[in-house]
């Protein structure tokens, strides 16, 4: 059998080449039905064989092996957490980052967004899971703030940031509740209010990508890139949670590559 490439999408940034980044697809990996078929996560249900071989095959892709790639089991908290090396274990986190090369800092969503973040030099790098409930609890300022704030400090104006495929506007029907964990009377609850459009019911439609860049432009955070993706409408690249909850997860990942001096 002809090993199929990974289909991979790459973040169009202007992120120094020696930043190695990007998101998988559903395509180029073995798994079944419901999970067809580069599913990456372990806790969906999903042939564990299948998994390893779409890891290292992604691992593969991305001209590393799949010993450099560090998984995350996520909880919707705010805790990012610092690698110097891979762990074998799952770290318990929803954002990761780090300053040491071919170290692959990764996230997995169905819908949530993946935002991936690194400095202008490029000495640094960052993938954060940002479903609503990380948004509203404040996962972008605590990343921001733990990224920036490792010495040597680097400034928030500095970071490059890129928003990966998440459900988009059209299919994000959220109930009061979750506008009411945006909206407030602060200066930034002010300015979510524009992301959430009223529908019947007491239901509204929320934009994801609007909502993560508020938050990001509040850190200082403004060379945003990416978005503008559904993974529900978009069923034959994406998985998407809500379209059918069991399902698979796509990896969003960024890496310093050792060759720092390439190209740039
Ligand atoms: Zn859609």
């Amino acid at each position: 059998m002809t090993a199929t490439l990974a289909d991979t999408i790459k973040p169009i940034w202007p992120a120094p080449a020696h930043v190695i980044a990007g998101v998988s697809t559903r395509s180029g990996g073995c798994s079944q039905a419901p999970y067809q078929s580069m599913n990456l996560a372990q806790h969906v249900g999903d042939n564990a064989d299948d998994i390893a071989k779409n890891r290292t095959q992604l691992a593969h892709a991305e001209k590393t092996s799949p010993q450099q790639w560090q998984w995350l089991e996520q909880t919707h908290s705010t805790t990012i957490i610092e690698i110097d090396e891979v762990q074998n274990q799952p770290l318990h986190a929803d954002a990761v980052f780090t300053r040491q090369q071919n170290t692959v800092c990764t996230v997995m969503t169905a819908d949530c967004l993946p935002i991936l973040l690194c400095d202008a030099q490029g000495s640094r790098v960052a993938a954060i899971h940002a479903g609503w409930r990380g948004l509203a609890n404040g996962i972008v300022s605590n990343s921001i703030n733990a990224f920036c704030n490792q010495l040597p400090a680097i400034k928030s104006q500095e970071i490059i940031a890129w928003l990966g495929p998440a459900i988009g506007p059209d299919h994000f029907e959220v109930g009061a509740e979750v506008k009411e964990a945006f909206v407030n009377d602060s200066a930034i609850g002010q300015l979510n209010a524009a992301a959430f459009e009223a529908q019947a019911n007491n239901k509204y439609k929320a934009d994801i990508y609007q909502l993560a860049t508020i938050a990001l432009n509040a850190c200082g955070v403004h060379h945003i890139y990416g978005g503008g993706f559904c993974t529900v409408c978009e069923s034959e690249r994406f998985y998407s949670y809500r379209r059918k909850a069991q399902t698979g997860r796509m990896a969003s990942y960024i890496y310093i590559d050792t060759n720092q001096n390439s190209a740039d």
